[in-house]
């Protein structure tokens, strides 16, 4: 097992990464000096395959479990999810001492982590995160958002974990099309941080994607001491916490311009190329780079080419998403690989025609 420390003055904490830890979340929930009632929560596809054994390990350290379940999918990021959650806890008689278990992918982890920051002020969350995405990036930093008028993640607020627990084994039922979604963020944080990360990912890539355990927790422990070092320096998101939005503002316009057809991962991929081509055309980034990271982003399972889609739906999206700066963009640009810097000074122009002008 790896452990990352996430050190945040008052509201430290620790993500443990391995083979096999659902198990022994009971146990470490005792240690934490927790005891008595722990509520779960879910949706229908991860209770049937890990409820189970996390239940086990809370039952062994004699925890009376309460198993909240949601159907799966982001529509379930709702104030009115959000409030029929709120009665389910009341229903099971939860105190503000009684810790609540975000097991699931990134949409549990953000709906279970803003519950959990609101039901009676906060009450104790730990973070079960079993897709690949959620381990490296949604379960760790405190994010927790709903959405609300057709608009993700504008209902949240921060709201550290007191744990966060990534069993690599619990990736084995992910699709493989979920594995790539994940890899994104993963390949983004070896592009904004670590060269030598982003060539053991050149190396290991195909193994991840075949579920090779070892590899697996290798990438998902040093993704998370990546993002653990960078929400550490900003955790409101004031400054350098802004770099872990590389690929994203295009990423973003992609992602609402498809109706949300394409993954996060794989829309996210597309923005990374963009940036990185906008990157190199302000002189920034080696062209070889750009080809470097094309290479790397195939090798996760992930599209490198624009979509067949509306790209002026994708302009507009951007509009909406980003500060607009006296006509200039706010980005995060590549130097290179495994440095990245965040600029006011992209013309709205180059970034229109590496958008349009691009297969
Ligand atoms: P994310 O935002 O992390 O991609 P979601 O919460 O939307 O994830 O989960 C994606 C889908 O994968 C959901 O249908 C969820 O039920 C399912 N899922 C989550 N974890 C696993 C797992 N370990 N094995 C199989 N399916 C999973
Ligand atoms: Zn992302």
């Amino acid at each position: 097992m790896k452990r990352i420390k996430v050190e945040l003055a008052a509201h430290s904490y620790e993500v443990r990464v391995g083979a096999g830890l659902l198990e022994r979340v009971g146990l470490w929930l005792k240690e934490l000096g927790f005891s008595g009632r722990a509520v779960i929560i879910t949706d229908t596809t991860v209770n049937a395959l890990y409820t189970g054994v996390l239940e086990r390990g809370l039952d062994i350290a004699e925890f009376s479990v309460t198993v909240i379940e949601v159907p799966p999918g982001e529509e379930q990021k709702s104030l009115e999810t959000a409030a029929d959650l709120y009665g389910k806890l009341i229903a099971a008689y939860t105190e503000r001492t009684t810790p609540v278990l975000a097991l699931g992918g990134g949409v549990i982890g953000d709906l279970a982590g803003f519950v959990a920051a609101t039901y009676m002020r906060g009450v104790p969350l730990i973070q079960v995160p079993t897709t690949l995405l959620a381990q490296v990036d949604s379960s760790i930093g405190g994010k927790t958002a709903v959405d609300y008028g057709g608009l993700k993640n504008v209902i949240g607020s921060f709201y550290q974990p007191i744990l966060v627990v990534a069993d690599i084994e619990a990736l084995k039922t992910l699709p493989k099309v979920e594995l790539s979604n994940g890899l994104a963020e993963v390949v983004k944080s070896a592009v904004i941080r670590s060269r030598s990360f982003f060539e053991f990912l050149g190396i290991n890539l195909l193994k991840a994607r075949d579920f090779h355990m070892k590899v697996l927790e290798v990438i998902v422990a040093e993704t998370a001491r990546i993002k653990a070092e960078i929400v550490e320096k900003d955790e409101k998101e004031t400054g350098l916490r802004g770099i872990l939005n590389y690929g994203h503002t295009i990423g973003h316009a992609i992602e609402a311009a498809s109706d949300y057809q394409l993954k996060h991962g794989q829309a996210v991929a597309i923005g990374m190329m963009a940036a990185a081509k906008i990157s190199s055309r302000m002189g920034l980034l080696d062209e070889s780079e750009v080809v470097a990271l094309e290479e790397v982003l195939v090798r996760a399972g992930l599209p490198t080419r624009m979509p067949d889609i509306d790209k002026e739906a994708v302009l507009q999206a951007m509009q909406h998403d980003k500060k607009v700066l006296q006509d200039k963009l706010r980005f995060v640009l590549l130097k290179s690989i495994g440095s990245a810097l965040i600029s006011d000074d992209v013309e709205p122009a180059l970034v229109e025609e590496v958008i349009v002008g691009w297969g």
